[in-house]
């Protein structure tokens, strides 16, 4: 056991619905689903978020996720899916182990319901160019 609950699903010390595995790879059911077949994907090595991750282990995690969207949308057909990684508290995560949640989407009033409220009158065509000068510079 440690302290990480998904460390622990990944090891089998604690249950759980998984749906897929390989050497590098654990999808699983969540516990609390927001919809119908909302999945959980995770790499079995330990990394608290998206800042940890590296490529390859990313694409490892990705590389699993058109395989699992396919087999929820024949499953169940949704109307859609929602790809969502949170990373941080703020930002909604409260599992410090990387995931990745597919969330099939059936209508707009089912229980998943992003809110998004675009700040057009503080991101400004010239002030999103500066910021991405800024980003630029630390892609280098
Ligand atoms: P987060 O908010 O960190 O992005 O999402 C964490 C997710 O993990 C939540 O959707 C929550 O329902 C799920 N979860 C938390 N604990 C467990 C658990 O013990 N087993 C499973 N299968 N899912 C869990
Ligand atoms: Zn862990």
């Amino acid at each position: 056991m440690t302290s990480c609950i998904f460390c622990n699903i990944v090891e089998g010390s604690i249950p759980s619905e998984k749906i897929y595995e390989d050497e590098h790879v654990v999808a699983f059911m969540d516990i609390m689903p927001v919809t119908k077949g909302h999945v959980l994907i995770i790499p079995k090595t330990h990394r608290e978020n998206l800042y940890e991750m590296t490529s390859e282990e990313a694409a490892q995690v990705f590389s699993v996720a058109p395989k699992i969207a396919n087999a929820l949308k024949e499953e169940f057909a949704p109307a859609g899916l929602n790809v969502l990684q949170n990373n941080g508290a703020p930002a909604g995560q409260a599992v410090f182990h990387f995931h990745m949640h597919l969330i099939p989407r059936y209508d707009r009033s089912d229980g998943f319901q992003p809110q998004w409220d675009p700040q057009t009158d503080t991101f400004t065509v010239e002030r999103i160019k500066e910021i991405a000068v800024g980003i630029r510079k630390k892609l280098l």
